[in-house]
């Protein structure tokens, strides 16, 4: 039965790859038809299945079954068919199958952690049959993507962010832990969804819902130690900077949609100085959208222009402005502002729309993080050409359909000026006869390296100048041959590489701030990071 047992388990099981001997060895004859097959050849053969499919949520069923089959084969798919499985296994795919999960469940990828379990969390943690992990990715699916409260069906983002940690950034995947945390959802349809998998109540919110979180926090600490990552993913804005305040100076806490974002967007801008000119102090930035993203980002830049001048971040802060559904975030605004925003409220008259904002602000950078398509408008783009030989816009909102303006219309609108990014891949464009390359600001270019760096140098706590390491590493991976494109960002299909550099560089930090207990320090950290990395390749069993 040994050799039954062994197919059966994802994580030793090579099917048609076993070889002759370990036929031999491990009681597996006549398990398996004679051919003996090859990973190359395995994989070639699921790429063509899966290629098959029309809907790219049964590719995500075929890549889900194959990883609860053979984990190897299907990093080892994941990581050689990148820029192809990555929109299957994480956005957009991923948020339709959230929306289905519950047709979805068959096995627990992760840990569920309901109200029900109050008081218990540190025994339902000890349920998990692996011991030593090193990255959990929680939620509470109260904003899943764009999408919105999804409740517990939002597990498919855990899974699926930390998928990614292992294949773009060479984190083991027994070492990741993904878990839900549900407290209710305040969606109506999934309230009413006879096939619904999570709580049916209303969100616990207030002293109920802190306290949960703060048994979670607390049991995890216990049962895993000072050095586990704890990467919040999709929670509400309301709840977000609140929990990352709360537990960066007692945990290892990383917040990809606040602090994540704000550093693969930081990274894109320092690169696009090659492009632009002057120095990030000589740019005046301007937000669409106030919320996790832009807040987040707004204050990254700020920090680095205030390390890079020696300037306090109260002042570095004034160069930028933002906009949300209210207008210009002003000094003056009647009613209160959410904490998050205080920082940004400057002194100026009310402005209540963008492209009287974009006129009175005269920013050289746009950036839209509100999630709404389409407000970057002609008169909005042709404005910022008009002031700026070469205006940086980023439109960051996802999906694809919330961008602020496309590719076409960024290029097109500003006479082939405009250094374009976007949260959504958009295609090469030609204009006037020039092929112009659209930047991707994809989150998945800085947290897998980001957490790789903190893992293997054992960091025990975050801090922001890690951040800006990291977003320096990436920008350095852009090279004068992207530069010619109009590329600020470098091409996904060196990600492994592009990982293993802002690891070296976010544990360089660390050792720097004495918040690293792997000691000695690696004399060579981008060596050290690249020989810690997983790979998927097959294992020979004796
Ligand atoms: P969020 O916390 O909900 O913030 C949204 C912000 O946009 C709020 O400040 C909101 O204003 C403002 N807003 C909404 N509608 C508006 C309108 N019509 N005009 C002006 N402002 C408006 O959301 P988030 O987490 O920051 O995400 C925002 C967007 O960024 C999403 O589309 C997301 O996909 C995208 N994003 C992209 C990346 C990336 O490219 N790497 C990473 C993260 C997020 P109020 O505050 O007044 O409500
Ligand atoms: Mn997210």
């Amino acid at each position: 039965s040994s050799g039954y047992n062994l197919l059966r388990d994802p994580r030793y099981n090579k099917g048609l790859a076993f070889t002759e001997r370990e036929r031999d060895a491990h009681y597996l004859r006549g398990l398996l038809p004679p051919v003996v097959s090859t990973q190359e050849l395995q994989e070639k053969k699921l790429m063509q299945s899966i290629r098959q499919y029309d809907l790219p949520l049964h590719k995500y069923v075929a890549m889900m079954e194959l990883e609860e089959r053979n984990e190897r084969l299907f990093y080892k798919l994941l990581i050689d068919n990148v820029e192809e499985l990555l929109p299957i296994v994480y956005t957009p795919t991923v948020g339709e199958a959230c929306q289905k999960y519950g047709s979805l469940f068959k096995r627990p990828q992760g840990l569920y952690i309901s109200l029900k379990e109050k008081g218990r969390i540190l025994e339902v943690l000890k349920n998990w049959p692996e011991r030593s992990i090193q990255v959990i990715v929680v939620t509470d699916g109260e904003r899943i993507l764009g999408l919105g409260d999804l409740g517990c069906q939002g597990m498919g983002i855990p899974v699926g962010k930390l998928a990614l940690y292992t294949a773009l950034g060479g984190v083991r995947p027994s070492a990741c832990l993904p878990i839900t945390i549900d407290v209710g959802t305040n969606n109506e349809k999934l309230l009413n969804d006879e096939f619904y998998i999570g709580l049916r109540q209303n969100r616990a919110t207030g002293q109920e819902y802190y306290d949960f979180l703060h048994e979670f926090m607390s049991a995890v600490k216990q049962n895993y130690g000072e050095k586990i990552l704890i990467q919040f993913e999709d929670f509400a804005n309301h709840n977000a900077f609140e929990l990352l305040a709360k537990y960066r100076t007692t945990h290892l806490v990383f917040n990809d949609d606040i602090q994540g974002t704000a550093s693969v967007v930081l990274a894109g801008l320092i690169a696009s100085l090659k492009l632009l000119g002057g120095a990030l102090c000589d740019h005046t930035f301007l937000f669409l959208g106030a919320g996790e993203a832009g807040t987040g980002i707004a204050e990254l830049i700020a920090l680095e222009i205030s390390k890079k001048t020696n300037t306090p971040v109260e002042e570095t802060r004034r160069k930028i402005w933002l906009v949300d559904s209210k207008g210009l975030i002003v000094s003056g605004r009647k009613g209160t502002l959410q904490a998050f925003k205080k920082p940004w409220a400057h002194e100026h008259e009310p402005v209540n729309n963008l492209l009287d904002a974009v006129k009175a602000v005269k920013p050289s950078v746009l950036i839209g993080t509100s999630g709404v398509g389409r407000t970057f408008t002609k008169e909005v783009v042709e404005a910022m050409a008009s002031m700026n030989e070469r205006p940086l816009i980023m439109a960051l909102s996802n999906p694809t359909s919330q961008a602020e303006c496309t590719a076409e219309e960024a290029y097109t609108w500003s006479e082939g000026r405009a250094v374009f990014a976007s949260g959504s891949p958009f295609p090469s464009f030609e204009y006037n006869e020039k092929l112009y390359f659209p930047g991707q600001a994809n989150n998945c270019y800085i947290f897998p390296g980001f957490g790789f760096g903190l893992v293997m140098s054992g960091t025990i706590r975050v801090h922001d100048d890690m951040l800006l390491a990291a977003s320096e590493a990436l920008a350095a991976q852009v090279t004068d041959e992207h530069y010619a494109k109009g590329m600020i960002y470098p091409p996904f299909a060196d990600i492994r590489k592009i990982s293993a550099h802002i690891a070296a560089r976010v544990a360089a930090k660390a050792y720097e701030l004495g918040v690293a207990t792997r000691l000695p320090r690696p004399a060579d950290l981008v060596k050290y990071a690249e020989s810690c990395m997983y790979t998927p390749n097959y294992r020979s069993y004796r």
